[in-house]
């Protein structure tokens, strides 16, 4: 089946239930491949990436809380779900804090299966940009974190590597209110001795080249607090 919703990595010892699993899973669109223990389970994810792990944790040999473990070191992004016995507290917590992204029950039922793996394939989609995102976008401002390059309303902008940091500060937190001793300590960091005048002074810089006369304002000044950049309206 062609890899159009996903490829899912089915890591289950118990054959009728892999089978159940890959014949479900297939039928909704999912490009499915069964491994049957850990060893093979490490091999799968060193030698391709999956878009989720279906992975059991009653498994001979390395259970599946040690392959998870071991899944995590290299790997923080790739979804994966356990399935655990319904008894199995500790392997629900344990697996948990190793970084699964949710659990399914045994014995369970497809639909709910399903849902959860849509509900991490979707999750997933939405935290990627955040993860390598490399364009900051708001309104009509544009950072490209690679190139460094800043855009407003597709006129380039040049700025020191400090206003840098402080906009694309800005830009992560947009619509959160900053007071000055935050802004100072993500941008200018712990150690900075001296007085947060310099935040205003930085602002005025930066507002002084985003903000221009003939465009709408982004960063605002919330008196007593600090500042925020949104939209005008
Ligand atoms: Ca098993």
């Amino acid at each position: 089946m062609a890899d159009r919703k996903g490829s899912i990595l089915v890591v289950e010892d118990e054959e009728k239930i892999a089978r159940i699993l890959e014949l479900e899973l297939e039928y909704e669109g999912y490009a499915v491949t069964k491994v049957f223990d850990g060893l093979d389970a490490l091999e799968a994810c060193r030698t391709k990436s999956w878009d989720l792990i279906l992975l059991d944790v009653m498994l001979p040999g390395l259970s599946g809380i040690e392959i998870l473990r071991r899944i995590r070191k290299n790997d923080q992004i790739t979804p994966v779900l356990l399935l655990t016995a319904k008894s199995s507290v500790e392997d629900k917590v344990s697996g948990l804090d190793l970084g699964a992204n949710d659990y399914i029950t045994k014995p369970f039922q497809i639909e709910e299966l399903l849902a959860r793996i849509r509900a991490a394939l979707r999750n997933k989609q939405t935290e990627q940009p955040e993860v390598d995102g490399e364009i900051l976008s708001f309104s009509d401002l544009k950072i490209n974190q690679k190139t460094r390059e800043v855009k407003r309303a597709d006129v380039e902008i040049e700025l020191t590597p400090r206003e840098y940091d402080l906009l694309v500060y800005l830009m992560k937190h947009k619509r959160q209110v900053l007071n000055r001793d935050q802004i100072l300590e993500a941008v200018w960091g712990y150690d900075f001795f001296g007085d947060t005048n310099v935040v205003d002074v930085y602002i005025r810089y930066v507002r002084k080249k985003i903000d221009l006369p003939n465009l709408p304002v982004l960063i605002h000044t919330v008196r007593g607090v600090g500042y925020v950049m949104k939209d005008s309206k």
